[in-house]
């Protein structure tokens, strides 16, 4: 599964963090994970769960704020939702525009105990 690789590699950072300020566990963590991150967010919240037996995170409340994906239309300028790449635009129909957000996937912040 995917996202348990990803959980994984989440908890090593977060365990990383929390050793460096000398916590001897995680109580929170708070992740950003865009809708263009190609990740499943209940496959993520299942694989954290899963993974954080018997770490530093295993008390942690996790936390996963979905970002919206955005994009700016290069031909009318519109800002809009998407809910995939190849959306197009809402106003003009053009196919083509930059992503604003959406595309993150990282740890915003961590509460540990010391
Ligand atoms: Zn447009």
């Amino acid at each position: 599964m995917h996202e348990f690789s990803i959980a994984l590699s989440i908890i090593e950072i977060a365990e990383d963090e929390a050793k460096k300020a000398n916590a001897n566990a995680v109580n929170e963590l708070v992740l950003d994970v865009g809708a263009l991150s190609g990740i499943e967010f209940e496959a993520l919240e299942t694989a954290m769960e899963m993974a954080t037996r018997n770490t530093l995170l295993e008390k942690a409340e996790i936390k996963i704020n979905k970002i919206k994906a955005l994009a700016k239309c290069n031909d009318c300028l519109a800002e809009f939702e998407i809910e995939n790449i190849f959306d197009s635009c809402p106003d003009c129909t053009g196919l083509f525009h930059e992503i604003l957000s959406g595309k993150e996937l990282k740890v915003k912040s961590l509460v540990v105990d010391v």
